[in-house]
C-alpha cells in the first residue's frame, strides 16, 4: 500500500474542511466530498456533492449593484447515515468522546476509509468502519458500507438512512455574502421499505436533480429486515430503522444511491431513472469489483513511476502524484466524454470559483492527451459549442472572430464576477482579470496539441480548425498599427499576473503590449495560416466559405504576424507589458518580515490603501509562459520572425530576473518555474517541483484547498515529469525523447499513448528503454537527443544517454 494510500490519523476540526476536500470521491460525473456520513454543514464539516457542469445563476445586491453569479451548485446530500443508541443522542463529535479516529483515502481502489470509535459519557464505546465510494464504472451510482459495533453494550441502534435536499451553498467563507439558495423541492417519497426518493431543481437553470437512496442491514451475513420509521418534510426524507445488538455484534448497513439529473441521455426522466438505478445496482461488494476493475484500468494508462535517490522522500512523492491524477480521473474521466463539460480549475471538489472553467486547461490537457486523449477531444469540444458565444463576445467588445471568455460556465458567456471581496480589508473590489485575452491563446494552443499528439483530423477538420482560425481572426481585430513605429499593438488587456491589471494613474483598467499576449498572438495566426494547408482541400474551401475568409484578411494576418510589437528593457528582458519598466520594485524583505504569507501580495497591499500595480511584483508566471509553453528554437523562430533579436541567454536572464519578482500567489506557478528552469538549474526546478506538489496536500496558500483542489498545479506537476523533466516533445511527425532528470531523480516509468501506439518508458540517468505494446498501429518515428529511428510495434529498444 506504500504509495497508494492518503492516511490521516485523529480528528482536527480545523483540518477537517481540508481533509474533506483531498477525500473527494467523484467519477467525472458527480464528486462528493470526503464528510463524514454523520456531519452537517457547519463551522467544521462541509459536505458536499457537485454535479459536472451543474450550473445556477442568482443575483445579489452588493453596493447598490445587482451582481449575478453563476456557481456549480451544491446538491442533496445524499450521505447521511447516523446512528443512535435508542433514546440518546446521535453518535457524532459533538455528543460522544472521539476514542480513535482513522482514515484512509486508497487511491488504488478508489476507496475512502474511516474507523471510528465513540464513546459516550455513560462510557458506552461503539465501534464505526465506513467505506465508501462513488462509482468509476457506473457513473450515478455511489455506496457506503457501515459496520457498527456494539463495543460493551448491548440494545437497540437507531440508523437513519436520508437524502437531504435542505442545502445552500455555503462552501467558501468569502461569498457567504451573496444569494446561495439554488434548489427549489419538487418531490420526496419513500419508495419501498428499503427506498427513499428525493428530487429538486435549480432556480434559474432548471436543472433537475433526482436521488434514490436504498438502504439495507445484514447481521452477520443475515439480511434483516426492519420495518422503517419516516421521517420527511418538503426537501428532505430519511428512513430510521431499529436493530438490535448484544454485547460485540456488528451491524452492517449497506446504503447504495443513484443521482439523475434531467441533462441525462438515455432516460425518460430522472427520477424514475434514479429508482430503477438503485433498485438494479449490486450490492456493495459487487459494486465495489466493478469499480476497483476500472481503477484498476486507469491506474494501467496513468500511473507513474517514480524512484528517488533518498526512499524516503520517493514514497512521499509517489502518493502525492498519484493523488493528483486521482483527482483528475474523478474530474474529467471516460465519463466526461458523453457530457457538455469542461475542466474546472477546482475540481467538482468545492465552490471556489464557482465550478468554473479557466485557461487551465493548459496545464491539465497534457496529461490527458498522453494517456486518455478522448477525454481531451471531449473537453476540447465543450469550447467548440460554445464558439458562437465566443463570437458574439467578441462582436459586443467591438472585435472580430472568437473572443471566449477568461471564466466560463454553462453557456460561454464571461463569468468572471464583477466585483470581489479582499477578505484582508472586507471591501468588494471591481475584478478586472476578465481582461485575460490569453485565454483564447490558451485554447488555439490546446487544439493545436491535441492534433499533434493523436493527429486526429476528423476532429481537427471538423471543430479545431475553425476554434483556431476564429480565434487568429479575433486576434487580427484586437491588433491596430501603430503608424510610427511600423509595428501592431494589441491594447487594454491583462496577462496571468493577475496583479497587475491597471496602469497605476489610469482610470481604465488594461495594460498596453502585454508580450505574452502578444507572442501568443502571432504564434495563432502562424497556426492559423499553417492549418489551411494541412486541411484536406474540400475541408479548407468549405470553412474559408464559411467563414468567409478571404486573401485580404489572411494577408493581414500574415503581416501582424510578422510585426507585432514587443517591448523590452535592460538587457535582453521581455517586458511584461509596455511601462512595466517605470514600476517601481517592491521591497520583497520587508513584506517578508511583515507576514507571513505574501503569496496574496495584492490583497495585503490593498488592505494598506496600496495596489500591486505600482510594483513590479507577480502573482505567478507571466513571460516566463513563453519558456514554458515553446522550446528556445521555436521562440527563436517568433522573434526572428518578428525581426527581434533572441539568444539562448534570453531564457536564463528573464527567468532570473522574475524569478525575484513573483510571489507564487497562484499554485501554478511554481509548475512553470520548476519547468523553466529543468534545463538550467536542475537544483532548483526539483525544489520548485517538490514545493508545487505540497500545494494542496499541504495546503500551502493556507485555506484555499478545503474549498477545492487546484487542478491545473496538480496536473501540471504530474506533465512537468512527464514532458519535462522526461523531455518528450512532439515536433512534425517525431516523438522526441530529450531527457534531464534531476539528480535526486534515480528512475521513472510511464506509459504514453501516441499515434496508436501504447509507449512504456524508463528512463534512468543514464539510459532510455522504450517498449511500443503489439499493436497494428503505423510504424512511428523517434527521436532520442538527436538521431532518429524507427520504431515497430512490439519492439523494445534501449538507448544510452
Ligand atoms: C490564477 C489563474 C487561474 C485561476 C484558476 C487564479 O488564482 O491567477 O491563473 O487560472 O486562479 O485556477
Amino acid at each position: 500500500m506504500k504509495g497508494w494510500a492518503l492516511v490521516y490519523e485523529g480528528f482536527e476540526p480545523r483540518q477537517e474542511r481540508l481533509r474533506e476536500a483531498l477525500c473527494t470521491l467523484g467519477n467525472g460525473y458527480f464528486a462528493t466530498r470526503g464528510a463524514a456520513a454523520y456531519a452537517r454543514a457547519d463551522d467544521v464539516h462541509y459536505p458536499g456533492t457537485y454535479l459536472a457542469g451543474g450550473y445556477n445563476r442568482l443575483a445579489t445586491e452588493i453596493n447598490a449593484h445587482v451582481v449575478e453569479n453563476e456557481d456549480l451548485v451544491n446538491l442533496p446530500n445524499w450521505l447521511p447515515l447516523k446512528c443512535r443508541v435508542e433514546g440518546s443522542s446521535w453518535l457524532e463529535p459533538a455528543s460522544a468522546e472521539i476514542e480513535s479516529y482513522h482514515r484512509t483515502l486508497d487511491l488504488k481502489q478508489g476507496l475512502l476509509t474511516r474507523r471510528v470509535v465513540f464513546r459516550e459519557s455513560n462510557g458506552r464505546r461503539t465501534r464505526f468502519r465506513e467505506r465508501r465510494l462513488v462509482h468509476m464504472h457506473y457513473p450515478h451510482l455511489a455506496a457506503i458500507d457501515l459496520e457498527v459495533t456494539a463495543e460493551n453494550w448491548s440494545g437497540t441502534l437507531e440508523v437513519l438512512s436520508a437524502l437531504d435536499g435542505r442545502v445552500v451553498n455555503s462552501g467558501v467563507a468569502r461569498y457567504r455574502a451573496l444569494s446561495n439558495r439554488h434548489l427549489e423541492a419538487l418531490e420526496v417519497d419513500d419508495v419501498d421499505d428499503e427506498t427513499v426518493y428525493l428530487k429538486v431543481r435549480t432556480l434559474q437553470s432548471r436543472l433537475e436533480i433526482a436521488q434514490s437512496a436504498r438502504t439495507r442491514i445484514y447481521q452477520g451475513d443475515v439480511r434483516i429486515w426492519p420495518s422503517p420509521r419516516l421521517e420527511r418534510d418538503a426537501a428532505y426524507i430519511g428512513q430510521a430503522f431499529a436493530v438490535p445488538l448484544a454485547q460485540g455484534e456488528t451491524s452492517r448497513i449497506e446504503k447504495v444511491i443513484a443521482l439523475y439529473s434531467s441533462r441525462d441521455r438515455a432516460i425518460s426522466e430522472c427520477g424514475l431513472a434514479a429508482r430503477e438505478g438503485v433498485a438494479r445496482a449490486g450490492s456493495f461488494e459487487q459494486l465495489q469489483a466493478t469499480h476497483l476493475r476500472r481503477w484498476n484500468q486507469l491506474w494501467q494508462r496513468f500511473d507513474i513511476g517514480i524512484e528517488e535517490h533518498a526512499a524516503a522522500g520517493t514514497e512521499r512523492t509517489a502518493l502525492t502524484l498519484r493523488l493528483h491524477i486521482f483527482h483528475l480521473l474523478q474530474t474529467a474521466s471516460t465519463h466526461t466524454i458523453d457530457l457538455d463539460v469542461g475542466v474546472p480549475a477546482r475540481g467538482w471538489h468545492g465552490e471556489a470559483y464557482r465550478g468554473h472553467i479557466f485557461w487551465d486547461e493548459l496545464f491539465i490537457f497534457p496529461l490527458l492527451n498522453w494517456r486518455l486523449p478522448e477525454i481531451t477531444r471531449a473537453l476540447l469540444m465543450y469550447r467548440y459549442r460554445r464558439l458562437n458565444e465566443a463570437r458574439a463576445n467578441a462582436r459586443a467588445a467591438g472585435y472580430r472572430g472568437a473572443m471566449y471568455p477568461w471564466q466560463s460556465g454553462s453557456s460561454g458567456r464571461e463569468e468572471t464576477q464583477p466585483l470581489h471581496l479582499n477578505p484582508e480589508s472586507g471591501r468588494w473590489l471591481p475584478d478586472h482579470t476578465y481582461l485575460q485575452r490569453h485565454i483564447n491563446a490558451a485554447i488555439a494552443h490546446n487544439v493545436w496539441q491535441y492534433y499533434q499528439v493523436t493527429r486526429d483530423m476528423e476532429f481537427f477538420s471538423f471543430y479545431g480548425a475553425e476554434m483556431i482560425l476564429e480565434i487568429a481572426r479575433f486576434w487580427s481585430s484586437i491588433a491596430t498599427f501603430n503608424e510610427q513605429l511600423g509595428r501592431y499593438e494589441i491594447r487594454g488587456v491583462t496577462g496571468p499576473d493577475e496583479f497587475q491589471t491597471t496602469y497605476p494613474d489610469a482610470s481604465e483598467p488594461g495594460l498596453d503590449n502585454h508580450a505574452y499576449t502578444n507572442i501568443m498572438a502571432v504564434w495563432v495566426l502562424c497556426r492559423g495560416l499553417e492549418l489551411l494547408d494541412i486541411l484536406p482541400e474540400e475541408r479548407r474551401r468549405e470553412l474559408r466559405e464559411e467563414l468567409g475568409l478571404g486573401d485580404e484578411e489572411l494577408a493581414r494576418w500574415e503581416d501582424v504576424s510578422r510585426r507585432m510589437r514587443i517591448v523590452f528593457h535592460g538587457e535582453g528582458i521581455i517586458s511584461q507589458f509596455e511601462g512595466y519598466e517605470a514600476l517601481k520594485e517592491l521591497d520583497w524583505e520587508r513584506y517578508r518580515r511583515r507576514y507571513s504569507n505574501i503569496q496574496r501580495l495584492d490583497r495585503l497591499l490593498e488592505a494598506e490603501g496600496d495596489t500591486p500595480n505600482r510594483y513590479k511584483a507577480s502573482k505567478q508566471a507571466d513571460v516566463l509562459m513563453l519558456f514554458y509553453l515553446f522550446s528556445s528554437e521555436e521562440l527563436k523562430e517568433l522573434f526572428d520572425r518578428l525581426g527581434y533579436p533572441f539568444e539562448y541567454e534570453t531564457i536564463p536572464r528573464n527567468v532570473d530576473y522574475y524569478s525575484q519578482r513573483t510571489s507564487h500567489g497562484s499554485t501554478l506557478s511554481r509548475v512553470v518555474h520548476s519547468w523553466v528552469l529543468s534545463r538550467s538549474d536542475r537544483p532548483r526546478s526539483w525544489q520548485l517541483f517538490k514545493e508545487a506538489l505540497e500545494s494542496d496536500i499541504a495546503d500551502i496558500q493556507g485555506g484555499t484547498t478545503p474549498e477545492g483542489i487546484h487542478l491545473g498545479a496538480m496536473a501540471g506537476n504530474v506533465d512537468l515529469l512527464q514532458r519535462g523533466y522526461a523531455g518528450i516533445v512532439t515536433a512534425g511527425d517525431v516523438l522526441w525523447l530529450n531527457p534531464c532528470l534531476p539528480r535526486e531523480l534515480r528512475r521513472l516509468r510511464m506509459t504514453v499513448r501516441y499515434r496508436g501506439h501504447a509507449l512504456d518508458l524508463t528512463i534512468t540517468q543514464s539510459s532510455i528503454t522504450l517498449h511500443a505494446h503489439e499493436s497494428n498501429a503505423a510504424p512511428i518515428q523517434l527521436g532520442i537527443v538527436d538521431n532518429r529511428y524507427l520504431l515497430q510495434a512490439g519492439e523494445t529498444r534501449e538507448f544510452s544517454l
